[in-house]
């Protein structure tokens, strides 16, 4: 037996790893586990390369919890370790990693979000436990069993052991502030967090199922009626992970069915079925496997909780994957393994990491050429899903100019007749009609069908289309395709009336003199609230309404980008809510205002009333006059 002290530059390492990253303590089992798993990995390639010639076919971890004990052992049937490697591995090079790593992050514990992930290794074990024991037996069957031990504080006794079986168990005795870790509810989550997708089998207790063997035979009962015989149970080792998930495979090894049923292994808890999937799989220049879900999304973008996850070589590390993944992804769903991503390191730098951004861009491209195929080989199923994917993508157009460029070919644009058009083929549609005197194309949209309706029947009554974009982000994105485009504008059809937002040569003459049009205005603008309304005479079709409000486009869209926010927009003052008021002087109700005497007030205000009704702006008090002055001029 030796006893022996670590060679400590650092006395109080112990208690520094147990106060260092509190509310990541768990985060031990999922070390050891990775150490448990990498040592079968190890034992697993000297097989293949004929230098271990055991059976691995049921090689497994298994995790125990001895309650009464206070113990919780981690067992693998790995290659394992002689004494002089437990002196070699743990003792030097373990501890000086845990050392090291302490020694650089102790200053950050507020930047924990990923340093807390890697790197500490088996030392962790000390965050939980204020005694811990290696019992190993190397896969070199002539090397003798190992049996180390160490309280926490640097002394160490080493010796021989008895251990028969190959492989290393690693015993925690459990500190009293770290009870929970012997709550079988509690490792059983830990488990499913981190564990889940490993690629070795891990067993965690044991479970009863029907026996496979035994087919319940029918039997009489007492009273001679014919029942089924009880099916026999017998129990088994509980496996809690997946050692072959979907992701690792190959694309052409799964069918539609299996990518669906690898989503709900993901997350259980969802019920709706993804829209489609997109397989990642690289090795030049960084090592990259992945399967990320495109969900059904609804226009509120509140923060979701399940997130795409981050795992390395199996080994789940975060849901976090900001930085990685651009944040227009983000709101995809899925798995990403990279042993490639450096995680401890504080987030900051991983954003400024080389490999993280090709890892980035590669994953915008994947998703770019996915979209593109599904647009180009079934664009019927591509337009139906459109209304479920599209905030992804323009999103995604905004805010990463490489993706906007190959989204230009499959975004689409609906009508309101439920049409779909390519930005290029809405603009060779409308071109004829809808370029103005100017040589501008002005295209029109609308972006609730019932509220803008009589606007949309007038414009599409002069043979225009009126696109229906109502997803949140979308005056962003006009806004961008009008600085990217030439000589083209958007215009939403309630902005102006219809003759005003596409105007052409011939321009209608006016009924009125300018006198009396003057004398108009004036009338108008006495009754009209001028902070609300500012009032605009125009001469248009004598059939069209004798009062429509508007609401310029460039003040609503200011407004609806500052209130979704993004780039520019930042600290510009409230906008108020103005309209015009467009008064068509050629209807003939402005000659009734003009020679009206006692009623022209009356008149005024019932025509501002019945064009705030048509826009629904008409409420409380000012309804109630509109109703009370509706039945007087009916009466007189
Ligand atoms: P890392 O895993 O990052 O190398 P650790 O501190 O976790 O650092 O472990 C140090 C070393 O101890 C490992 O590299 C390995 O050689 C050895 N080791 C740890 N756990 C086991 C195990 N279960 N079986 C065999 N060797 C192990």
């Amino acid at each position: 037996m030796a006893k022996g002290k670590i060679n400590v530059a650092v006395e109080n390492i112990f208690p520094l790893i147990k106060r260092f990253l509190y509310s990541d303590h768990e985060i031990f089992l999922r070390e050891l586990i990775s150490n448990a798993t990498d040592a079968t990995l190890k034992l697993k390639h000297l097989s293949s390369i004929g230098q271990f010639k055991g059976n691995l076919d049921d090689v497994r971890l298994e995790v125990k919890i001895d309650k009464e004990g206070k113990k919780l052992h981690i067992i693998d049937q790995g290659i394992g370790m002689s004494q002089d490697e437990v002196k070699k591995y743990i003792n030097d090079i373990a501890f000086s990693g845990a050392e090291e790593f302490l020694d650089k992050f102790k200053d950050e514990k507020n930047d924990a979000g990923i340093i807390g992930h890697f790197g500490l290794g088996f030392y962790s074990a000390f965050m939980v436990a204020k005694e811990v024991e290696i019992l190993t037996k190397s896969f070199r069957e002539e090397d003798e069993a190992a049996h180390w031990i160490c309280d926490g504080s640097p002394e160490y006794t080493l010796k021989k052991s008895k251990k028969k079986d190959r492989g290393t168990e690693i015993i925690l005795h459990i500190d009293d502030d770290s009870l929970e870790f012997l709550e079988e509810s509690r490792i059983n989550e830990l488990l499913n967090k981190y564990n889940k997708f490993m690629p070795i089998p891990i067993k965690f207790g044991t479970e009863e199922v029907a026996d496979p063997k035994h087919e319940p035979k029918t039997i009489k009962d007492a009273e001679g009626k014919e029942t089924k015989e009880p099916q026999k149970m017998i129990t088994v080792d509980k496996i809690i992970n997946n050692p072959n998930p979907a992701w690792t495979k190959q694309p052409s090894e799964l069918n539609d069915e299996e990518y669906k049923s690898f989503y709900r292994e993901l997350y259980p808890t969802q019920f709706e079925e993804p829209l489609f999937h997109i397989h990642l799989n690289v090795d030049y220049p960084f090592n990259l496997t992945g399967i990320l879900y495109f969900p059904k999304l609804s226009t509120n973008m509140d923060v979701q909780k399940d997130k795409i996850q981050l795992y390395q070589n199996q080994v789940f590390v975060t849901d976090n994957v900001e930085g990685i993944v651009p944040d227009f992804l983000q709101m995809l769903r899925g798995v990403i393994d990279s042993p490639d991503i450096p995680l401890n390191v504080s987030r900051s730098y991983l954003q400024a990491d080389g490999a993280v951004k090709k890892i980035s861009s590669y994953i915008t491209k994947k998703v770019a050429d996915k979209l593109s195929s599904l647009f180009k080989n079934d664009r019927e199923g591509f337009e139906k899903k459109w209304n479920d994917i599209k905030i992804v993508i323009e999103y995604g157009m905004l805010s990463e100019p490489k993706f906007f460029e190959k989204a230009q070919k499959f975004a689409l644009f609906p009508t309101t007749k439920d049409e779909y058009f390519t930005f290029e083929e809405l603009q060779e549609k409308t071109k004829a009609a809808q370029t103005d005197k100017d040589g501008n194309l002005v295209i029109l949209y609308a972006n609730d069908i019932e509220a803008q309706h009589s606007f949309i029947e007038e414009a599409e009554g002069k043979g225009y289309e009126v696109l229906l974009l109502d997803s949140p982000i979308i005056s962003h994105l006009i806004q961008k395709l009008e600085t990217e485009g030439e000589k083209v504008k958007f215009a939403r059809v309630d902005a102006d009336p219809i003759d005003k937002l596409i105007q052409k040569e011939e321009d209608q003459i006016s009924k009125l003199t300018e006198d009396d049009q003057q004398k108009l205005k004036g009338y108008i603008e006495e009754i009209v609230p001028k902070e609300k309304y500012s009032v605009q005479l125009e001469a248009m079709d004598s059939k069209s309404n004798p009062f429509i409000i508007t609401q310029p486009e460039f003040m609503r869209r200011m407004k609806e980008m500052q209130q979704t926010g993004g780039g520019g927009m930042m600290g510009m003052g409230g906008f108020p809510e103005m309209y015009n008021l467009v008064v068509n002087t050629n209807s003939d109700l402005m000659q009734k205002i003009l020679k009206a005497k006692g009623k022209r007030t009356e008149y005024i205000n019932q025509a501002l009333d019945l064009a705030r009704l048509s826009q629904n702006l008409l409420q409380g008090k000012e309804m109630t006059d509109f109703i009370k002055r509706s039945y007087d001029l009916m009466n007189n």
